[in-house]
């Protein structure tokens, strides 16, 4: 039997993930490269959407794959590589826009929360048509699922539409991929602002937890955690976000249940909560930090890795360009 096939990315718009990055995505990629081929992106050219310094992209970048390496992506196991590095994903991107309808594109959550954040001036045509490009990225490995967090369930749903448009115009050419989201600990909310996604490029870092970030840091930030003015350590998303967010980070890091958490601190405040949720998170990123870290002093090492899996990338990804470019009738080179 074929090994069902997996691709997923993660844009470097950071120096270092956040909790949410792991745990609504990164772990799923470990768990499923076991049984599926899995491709695993940084998704560089998706980070331009956002005007950053060069050298600090570059850095970026490399900090990504290595701190995908360090939480157990194995290039063994999976193929790692940069997106920029397989021109192909441009190329299908510009089909999957000219497929797309300006009204569907313009429903697009990710887009309407990021550019009010950022205002139009600021609002680039890239961040727009973003979608499209992750369309292409998607389909080009013919993907079956794609391991995401819930914020982006809305841009699978786009790329199955317009799977199925390109499909039902030009005859059966991609795979309709399936989102896999993991049920518990999918989302991750700000420690700050519970109600909202954590996001590694928020406006303040103070709600997010960076796994690249000393141990101290990240302690103090938990520590000063909002929650409500109860006393209950009890799982409410409604009454008690802060609470409920705090609980599920504990719960999918330690593998214990939320049940069960809540009975072990049943009668005890709010304080010796968070302090204990510290110290899992503390401990279970203290290593991980420190093999990213080593990791990204071997820099030829790492380069070498990535040029490997783009080229394991770009043989499937050309086989699916240029049966797409043919089914639309533009004539073979
Ligand atoms: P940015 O602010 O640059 O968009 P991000 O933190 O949202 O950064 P992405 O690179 O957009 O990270 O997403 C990488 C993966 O992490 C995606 O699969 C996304 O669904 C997932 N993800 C991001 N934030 C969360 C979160 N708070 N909870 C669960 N999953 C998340
Ligand atoms: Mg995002």
């Amino acid at each position: 039997m074929t090994r069902k096939r997996v691709l997923s990315g993660i844009k470097p718009t950071h120096d270092s993930f956040q909790l949410g990055n792991y745990l609504g995505a990164v772990k799923q990629w470990i768990e499923l490269q076991q049984e599926h081929d899995a491709f695993y992106c940084v998704a560089d050219l998706h980070a331009l959407t956002v005007e950053t310094d060069p050298a600090l992209l570059h850095k970026r970048t490399l900090a990504s794959a290595a701190q995908l390496l360090a939480l157990g992506v194995d290039p063994e196991r999976c193929t790692l590589f940069l997106q920029s590095h397989v021109a192909e994903h441009n190329q299908l991107g510009w089909v999957m826009e000219c497929l797309a309808g300006f009204g569907e594109a313009s429903r697009m959550t990710q887009f309407k929360d990021k550019s009010q954040k950022s205002g139009a001036d600021r609002t680039v045509v890239g961040l727009f048509t973003y979608p499209m490009l992750q369309a292409a990225d998607i389909l080009l490995y013919q993907a079956d699922y794609v391991p995401i967090g819930e914020d982006q369930r809305q841009h699978i749903e786009l790329t199955r539409d317009l799977a199925g448009r390109f499909n039902s115009r030009y005859g059966r050419t991609f795979q309709l991929p399936e989102a896999y989201i993991l049920k518990s600990g999918a989302k991750i909310y700000d420690l700050q602002d519970p109600t909202s996604k954590m996001s590694k490029s928020a406006g303040s870092m103070q709600g997010v937890i960076e796994i690249m970030d000393a141990p101290e840091v990240n302690a103090k930030k938990i520590k000063s955690a909002v929650t409500d003015t109860g006393r209950e350590v009890r799982f409410d998303e409604k009454e008690k976000p802060g609470i409920s967010n705090l609980l599920t980070i504990h719960s999918v890091l330690s593998g214990r249940s939320i049940a069960e958490l809540e009975s072990e601190f049943a009668g005890k405040g709010y304080g010796d909560f968070k302090a204990v949720v510290a110290e899992v998170v503390v401990e279970y990123f203290r290593p991980i930090r420190q093999r990213a870290l080593e990791i990204l002093e071997d820099e030829s090492g790492l380069l070498a890795l990535l040029h490997q899996g783009a080229d394991k990338a770009a043989l499937v990804a050309e086989k699916t360009l240029s049966e797409a470019y043919r089914n639309l009738g533009l004539v073979q080179r």
